[in-house]
């Protein structure tokens, strides 16, 4: 049995005219903020893909699928982690579980991290269980603290038989 591991990061901005959207699920923030960029921008499942692209050294998301390409303009990022996923699967690879942590100030998680487990472990073919989401505020330190973004750590741990 052979392992390899891999992590991942991301951050996008909070502006406000976005949604907001984490684990695929759409939240509200109290100021009316969202994340800003090419796709979805939903950070969350970025650090994820970024963390199994890692673990087999294909390199990043923005080599699949660059910001700059109209394709993938408000794309669902739910729907680029199954092809990362078959990426992984297509090279005799399994997933044994993710782990990640987002870090925003605002709003709270909590009452959404069981949807955001559940639909990342369905689209990845894996059980919730598999698939551990955690938050954490930043203390009001740095860029998350101040609200100007929200950033997400993923590891993955692959196996092949
Ligand atoms: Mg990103």
């Amino acid at each position: 049995m052979q392992f390899r591991i891999g992590n991942g990061y991301d951050i996008h901005r909070l502006v406000p005219g976005r949604a907001l959207i984490l684990g695929g699920q759409p939240l509200e923030h109290p100021d009316g903020l969202g994340l800003d960029g090419h796709s979805d921008a939903d950070v969350l499942v970025h650090a994820i893909m970024d963390a199994l692209l890692g673990a087999l050294s294909l390199g990043d998301i923005g080599k699949y699928f660059p910001p700059d390409d109209p394709q993938w303009k408000g794309a669902d990022s739910l729907e680029l982690l199954e092809q990362v996923v078959a990426l992984v699967m297509e090279r005799g690879w399994s997933v044994v579980n993710i782990d990640s942590v987002v870090v925003a100030e605002r709003p709270k998680l909590k009452p959404h991290i069981e949807a955001m487990r559940s639909a990342i472990a369905s689209r990845m073919g894996l059980e919730p269980e598999q698939v551990g989401v955690k938050a954490t505020t930043n203390e009001r330190l740095g860029a998350e603290g101040r609200e100007e973004g929200i950033s997400c750590h993923a590891v993955a741990l692959l196996q092949q038989p």
